[in-house]
């Protein structure tokens, strides 16, 4: 079996939401997406693992006991979960290409830190600084809400992706700061303008860990050609997002997706990006999923899929993790 290296995840968000422990992800079978039975099923090596507050709006709806805790014990407690996971024989946090190679070479889970929406970080950034030494390697410094990095940006179908201002002046310190310290930027759920703020100031390949193409699919999270040649200029790398409204030419949530569907997206970034920078970002437990590729498990369909669009040996291994390893080794994670 191929191992799959994926770029996007949600499972500390939704084991913290409903209130579950490492022990649950690793010996039992959750009513999510993934877990880790299932992630051994598919093939599942390893992923950014994103560590996420979902909307306190959301919360006050359907978790609103969640809000007896402060942002900081969301954090924490997401961090703790994975860190629980990560310390097992069979798991193991990876804070290099080397640890990841190793995890992947002996058939353990390679488990990389990913913060999504970093509204958290004070403008002294001391949390980044902590999580960093925590094993931290990659940060998307925005969501789909304002915060004091930038604006943030709404999914919403068909929209262009310049929704308004980019970068503050503290995002673009901020960027400078994660850069310096030869960390992901994941420009994922930034807007139009704050992507070229970022483009501007970084010296590393642009990484969008769980984005799709904006011309095949017009949804705001969606990359446009400019932005996807910006990347290739960087040697940069796209992961390509599962969930069918980032998919999906009419933008909608449907189960019956063919996975043709996905292969088109990978075709065109091909075509733009080259053989070196595509791969996955599935967003599992954080998006809407086809019945094709429902769980984890089922990623073996998809490796299926390419071979039956006549995708070489070498390619889909480039795309099922050697380009994510690629990627990391030119970024200089460490
Ligand atoms: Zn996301």
């Amino acid at each position: 079996m191929i191992p799959i290296f994926d770029g996007h995840n949600d499972v500390l968000a939704r084991l913290w939401l409903n209130d579950h422990t490492a022990d649950d992800f690793l010996n039992t079978t959750l009513e999510g997406q993934m877990d880790f039975a299932r992630c051994r099923q598919g093939g599942f090596a390893g992923g950014l693992f994103a560590v996420f507050v979902p909307p306190i709006s959301y919360l006050e709806k359907n978790y609103p006991k969640k809000l007896e805790q402060t942002l900081h014990d969301i954090v924490f407690s997401q961090v703790a979960t994975l860190l629980k996971i990560a310390n097992q024989q069979q798991a193991k946090l990876c804070t290099s290409v080397a640890d990841i190679q190793h995890c992947i070479d002996h058939n353990i889970l390679a488990m990389v830190m990913h913060f999504e929406g970093a509204d958290v970080i004070d403008e002294r950034f001391d949390l980044l600084e902590i999580l960093y030494v925590t094993g931290l390697r990659s940060v998307g410094a925005l969501w789909n809400n304002p915060n004091q990095f930038g604006h943030g940006l709404q999914a919403d179908f068909p929209h262009s992706p310049d929704t308004g201002e980019g970068l503050t002046l503290l995002g673009k310190k901020f960027i400078r700061r994660c850069a310096e310290k030869n960390m992901v930027v994941d420009v994922s759920h930034m807007n139009e303008k704050a992507f070229w703020d970022t483009a501007k100031i970084l010296q590393q390949p642009i990484v969008a860990t769980h984005s799709n193409v904006h011309k095949l699919c017009p949804q705001a999270r969606n990359l446009t050609d400019q932005q996807l040649i910006e990347i290739k200029n960087t040697q940069g790398f796209v992961g390509v997002n599962f969930d069918t409204a980032f998919l999906r030419s009419d933008g909608k949530r449907n189960t019956d997706t063919p996975i043709s569907t996905i292969i088109n997206h990978i075709d065109y970034l091909l075509n733009i990006l080259g053989e070196d920078g595509v791969g996955f970002g599935s967003d599992y437990d954080g998006g809407f999923m086809s019945e094709h590729w429902a769980t984890v498990a089922q990623l073996p369909n998809i490796i299926s899929a390419l071979k039956e669009a006549g995708y070489s040996q070498d390619l889909i291994e480039k795309i099922c993790y050697k380009n994510w390893l690629g990627v990391l080794e030119r970024i200089g994670i460490a």
